[in-house]
């Protein structure tokens, strides 16, 4: 699954080769062991004594009516004798449940608090095989739990279409099930649907019949052993295009007149599904693979096996209306969620504390693909943020191991987090690096043979590797996935004559208040690389345990740590190491160089070093340096810039922070010369919006200049350009370019483009137009899956957190009959993040509905972890930058 907007990040795995010095491991600290999978001992809440074999579904979708009612059949085998069955049901009414074709009817006790249904019978059911028939009516949602409709625009009128999300835990919402990874079981399926209409599965369409003049009846064939979150049903008048790869049909599924938008998906699930066959080294196992444009509903993608869904604009090209850097989007998603056909659907953790397995894999193949395909992305560079993301949540108190214990829905819901996914991702990057690409992927073979179909821990994995790699990985991969954190190394160089020696020290990197306690200390088995800037090549692997000392060149050479950034750690230097490396700057790789900055500013967030000391370093960055470099430092300038929000000192900020900028925007230009899908014209983008968002008078006259243009003549805006010009104007907008914007979206029917024109009316700072941007939040006429975006964006880039505050307490109930439960467990708690003042941590403890889950309270303590974090950094870091600013004028 991919919840979050996705970057498209990847690298070359390689390219530091050439001046690594050593591979040193800094070990120490024993690793807990966990056990290989096992289903009785696998944790879930329903009783393992009853186990789904297949279930026979028939479903009768009312669009209309917004009800589900359906019927199903289920061979069980039953281990022991019962005459009390529990499964999974959630805001299902059961009307009858018999059991082996026998007149008699259990008695069924729904609860709604532990989503079970229990059937008690007369008489205990045998051990050995049994046939249960249950006449049930579930409900179609609002929002992406369960079954869900869509009601989008086209040309001719809104129309309604019907899709499913069930991860973690949502197919109990459409049929009663076993509702839990462990319990795999296949499923035959049919659906009556009106005659127009496409229906979607796992599985391919073996028969169409109708039934009446309006109506048909599909069936699809029987799906292998699954585990029921995994279950896909999609209907409405959709279009498919296919093509042929490798034996299995690869189809692009669309609302109709949208199907050629989706060649380039279609084009890049062909290539990425004869690369997984040979990588994994097990074929995909489906006859088919649909790949299905959602109009809405739900904002990512989600691995369905053999029908994946996404949120239209994540899958949907149109050459016409997006910018070609679309393009490195929609391909890392539809890897992702292609690798998870195997590793997650095929192969599925047992439960969900290990589902940073799947989602860290899924991650990492993602970003691997786009190396290997699109080399030219540089994908692992430009990518660098994603660790980084990581690492900032994982250095705080509140941050979790990524294998943790998940104890209900709620909790395996607020799982699906950055730790999860990119610390995940940088460890299986770091293992592989560690055991060498050939050997990591055949260890990833023989796992994949040796559990197809079946469940795994992380053990499992481990084992796998250890076995065809030679070299220990449990416990090195153990200090990172069963207890939280970031490492700190510590590093100093000193000289002895002419030659110097470089002394490591394991450390907890830490970023928190600064009244709290200090945090436990952590040890990690490390595998670290370090190396000369410019170096000659050298790949020796050394294993050391706790600290060490090594030689490291002559005196005075700048050896740096993470050589490659490929390592899920921090680096902080002594005095004498960060000023050769600050001078050997314009000599690194960029990757080096992107490591080297963001380990400064991290630096300076945890307060162990002065922002002068991060703006050092920028002086040290030519303004034709590479996108990712500026990339960083626009993040760096941006955190200032929010955090200082309602000072008398942000104008001088924010002047500062243009005079750095706008050399490196005039160098570019504003019409380059680029593909539209180079670094250049990213770069550009990401410059004009940082640049409109400090108030570049000239920046945002100029993107108004175009935006005029730009009405007049749609064609005179290059594609690449029309989503930082459109956020700019609208940042500025005044009441009659708003409602322009406002036009503009209601007039397209392509969802990309829609949410161009809402988003940038939501980033108005006048008042009274974020006023209007919160009502129309209210209002059915903007997609569900955006309100909460929208919100969010009245906030940080309107600058209006204070507004859209006391809206969503206003407003409270009715956003959350529309959005569901993600909207009070995970968004309010989020949103609080816009401030930076430790009165707000206090109103959002006190706002009662946050309270309500454990997984509320988790975002919620987390949340009033951040916003301290940030008025603390305000309070210390803000003056000192000021008086750095005053310095230097
Ligand atoms: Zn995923």
């Amino acid at each position: 699954m991919k919840l979050i907007r996705t970057a498209l990040f990847t690298a070359s795995l390689t390219r530091y080769v050439g001046a690594m010095l050593a591979v040193v491991l800094v070990a120490s600290g024993a690793a807990r062991a966990e056990p290989i999978f096992s289903f009785d001992a696998t944790p879930g809440k329903l009783p393992k004594t009853v186990i789904p074999i297949n279930y026979a579904i028939e479903l009768k979708p009312d669009a209309e009516n917004l009800v589900l009612p359906g019927v199903e059949v289920i061979d069980i085998d039953v281990r022991e004798p019962t005459a009390r069955l529990t499964l999974n049901a959630v805001n299902i009414t059961i009307a009858a449940v018999t059991v082996d074709g026998g007149a008699e009817r259990a008695d069924v006790a729904l609860d709604a608090a532990t989503e079970t249904a229990t059937f008690t019978f007369a008489q205990p059911l045998a051990a050995g095989a049994h046939r249960l028939r249950i006449e049930f009516t579930a409900q179609i949602n609002k929002f992406d739990r369960g079954f869900f409709f869509v009601d989008y625009p086209t040309d001719s009128g809104v129309k309604r279409l019907l899709s499913s999300k069930l991860e973690p835990a949502d197919a109990r919402r459409i049929f009663p099930c076993w509702d839990e990874p462990a319990f795999k079981a296949s499923i035959a399926l049919t659906v009556r649907v009106p005659r127009q209409f496409l229906a979607v599965g796992n599985m391919p369409v073996v028969r169409e019949e109708p039934l009446d003049p309006n109506m048909k009846i599909v069936t699809f064939a029987p799906t292998p052993k699954m585990s029921t979150y995994l279950f896909v049903l999609t209907v409405g008048e959709l279009e498919r295009i296919t093509a042929e790869a490798e034996g299995a049909t690869i189809g692009v599924v669309t609302t109709a007149g949208k199907a050629a938008n989706g060649k380039f998906a279609l084009d890049s699930a062909v290539k990425l599904l004869a690369w997984f066959n040979d990588y994994f080294g097990v074929r995909y196992p489906l006859p088919k693979l649909d790949l299905i444009a959602v109009p809405g509903g739900f904002g990512g993608a989600m691995e369905n096996w053999g029908g994946i869904t996404f949120f239209e604009s994540r899958l949907l090209f149109d050459p016409a209306i997006n910018s070609d850097s679309a393009r490195r989007g929609i391909f890392s998603i539809i890897a992702h969620e292609m690798a998870h056909q195997w590793f997650g659907d095929l192969v599925t953790m047992a439960w969900w504390d290990n589902l940073w397995l799947n989602e860290g894999f899924a991650t990492w193949m993602a970003t691997k693909a786009a190396e290997q395909f699109h080399p030219q992305w540089q994908s692992w560079l430009n990518g660098y943020g994603q660790k980084q993301f990581a690492m900032s949540l994982d250095a705080r108190r509140t941050s979790h191991p990524i294998q943790q214990p998940v104890a209900n829905e709620s909790e395996a819901m607020i799982a699906f987090d950055a730790i999860t996914y990119n610390k995940g991702q940088a460890l299986i990057r770091m293992l592989e690096n560690y055991l060498g690409e050939a050997a990591f992927r055949d260890g990833i073979r023989a796992y994949m043979a040796a559990h197809a179909y079946g469940n795994t821990t992380t053990a499992d994995l481990w084992r796998a590797l250890e076995r065809v790699g030679h070299k220990p990985v449990t416990e090195i991969a153990a200090s990172f996935t069963e207890q939280d954190g970031v490492p700190l190394i510590l590093a100093e160089t000193a000289c002895d004559g002419d030659k110097q020696r470089l002394a490591l020290r394991q450390d907890r990197f830490v970023v928190a208040p600064s009244r709290t306690a200090a945090l436990p200390s952590r040890t990690w088995q490390i595998p670290v690389v370090v190396g000369k800037v410019g170096g000659a090549p050298s790949a020796d692997l050394a294993l050391l345990r706790g600290s060490t000392e090594i030689p490291a060149g002559s005196c005075g050479e700048a050896i740096k740590i993470n050589l490659g950034d490929i390592g899920y750690y921090r680096v902080a230097y002594g005095p004498a190491s960060a000023a050769a490396l600050a001078k050997a700057m314009p000599r690194m790789s960029a990757t080096d160089r992107v490591n080297f900055l963001a380990d400064g500013w991290a630096m300076v967030q945890a307060g162990r070093a002065e922002p002068s000391s991060y703006l050092a370093l920028v002086e040290n960055v030519g303004v034709d340096d590479r996108r990712p470099v500026w990339d960083q430092i626009i993040a760096a300038f941006s955190a200032l810039n929010r955090l200082s929000r309602g000072r008398p000192e942000r104008p001088a900020l924010q002047r500062y922070i243009s005079a750095k900028l706008r050399p490196v925007l005039n160098r570019l230009g504003w019409d380059g010369s680029g593909s539209g899908d180079d670094d250049d014209t990213l770069l550009r983008s990401a410059l004009i919006r940082v640049l409109g968002e400090v108030g570049d008078e000239a920046v945002m006259a100029e993107a108004r200049r175009r935006f005029a243009e730009f009405l007049r003549d749609p064609k005179s805006l290059p594609l690449a350009l029309r989503d930082p010009v459109t956020h700019v104007v609208g940042i500025a907008a005044d009441r009659a370019t708003y409602d322009t914007l406002l036009t503009l979206a209601r007039k397209s029917t392509v969802t990309s483009e829609r949410l161009r024109y809402y988003f940038a009316a939501a980033a108005a700072r006048d008042p009274a137009l974020a006023r209007a941007t919160l009502d129309l939040a209210l209002g059915d006429e903007v997609p569900g899956t955006i309100v909460t975006g929208l919100i969010g964006t009245v906030a940080s880039s309107g600058e209006q957190p204070e507004l859209a505050w006391a809206f969503l307490q206003k407003n409270y109930d009715s956003l959350l009959a529309k959005q569901g439960s993600q909207f009070r467990d995970q968004f309010i708690a989020n949103f609080m993040t816009n401030f930076s003042d430790e009165s707000r941590a206090a109103e959002l403890a006190a706002f009662a509905p946050v309270q309500a889950t454990s997984g509320g309270r988790m975002m919620t303590g987390r949340a009033r972890e951040v916003i301290a974090i940030s008025a603390d950094l305000k309070a210390r870091a803000l003056p000192s930058v000021d008086a750095w600013i005053r310095q230097r004028k």
